[in-house]
């Protein structure tokens, strides 16, 4: 798959050359930049449909970076990380960054997440009506029907579905989700999130080891599973 024009930000010529190849090879055209004032420096010059940004760069670091590009551009952003905290990453994608992968990552792992990434921010059309296998959610009137049969949600639970489905594949952090359901002051209440959670899976007959729509990425958050991912 060709990626168009990818940014890459990587300070380790290994790993920099290696991820080049890869995409020249997918036949994408790829910036490679070795800090942060490069990438920013490419970025103010030239379009670019995908970045992958390295945490750990000399001069800025790659979470400042993050959000001085957030601050003019929504560009697909997935994060190279070698520090495996579940603080780093959710920092990252606090930050605004969309995804992430943990060195050392296979080339299918990287061309799969990048492909995702894309396929979803390709299609943020606002059709009213999200449907996924025999789960259909209209968010024009509120309903969500499982089977031709109306699941009944509270308006919290129904919100809760909705933020998630709109955002199918994405890694969606604890944070992000509290603020968008309940509002910038709950930003902490993880423990609305469980609850929640746990009766939207139990009404839409969702496992939570084998989830069919709603995946938990542990300490971190939750993802909405796209049918073409399952
Ligand atoms: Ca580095």
């Amino acid at each position: 798959m060709n990626f168009g024009t990818v940014l890459v930000v990587e300070d380790e010529p290994a790993i920099r050359r290696y991820v080049v190849g890869v995409l020249e090879a997918q036949g994408s055209r790829v910036r490679a930049a070795e800090s942060g004032e490069v990438a920013l420096e490419t970025l103010g010059g030239n379009a670019v449909d995908i970045a992958l940004v390295d945490l750990g760069l000399p001069g800025i670091d790659g979470l400042t970076l993050i959000r001085r590009i957030r601050t003019w551009s929504s560009v697909p952003i997935i994060v190279l990380t070698s520090r495996d905290t579940v603080e780093d990453k959710v920092a990252a994608l606090d930050a605004g960054a969309d995804d992430y992968l943990t060195k050392p990552f296979a080339e299918e792992e990287l061309v799969a997440r990048m492909r995702a990434l894309l396929r979803r921010t390709a299609k943020e059309e606002h059709d009213p009506t999200l449907q996924f296998g025999d789960l259909e959610i209209d968010s024009a009137r509120h309903l969500v029907h499982l089977n031709g049969e109306l699941l009944k949600f509270t308006p919290k639970e129904y919100d809760l579905l909705e933020a998630m489905a709109r955002n199918p594949g994405k890694l969606l952090t604890h944070q992000w989700l509290l603020q968008k359901v309940w509002g910038v002051g709950y930003a902490t209440e993880s423990t609305y999130l469980r609850v929640y959670m746990r009766q939207l899976r139990r009404k839409l007959g969702d496992d939570s080891d084998h989830p069919r729509w709603i995946m938990t990425e542990t300490g971190l958050g939750y993802r909405w599973l796209p049918p073409s991912e399952k």
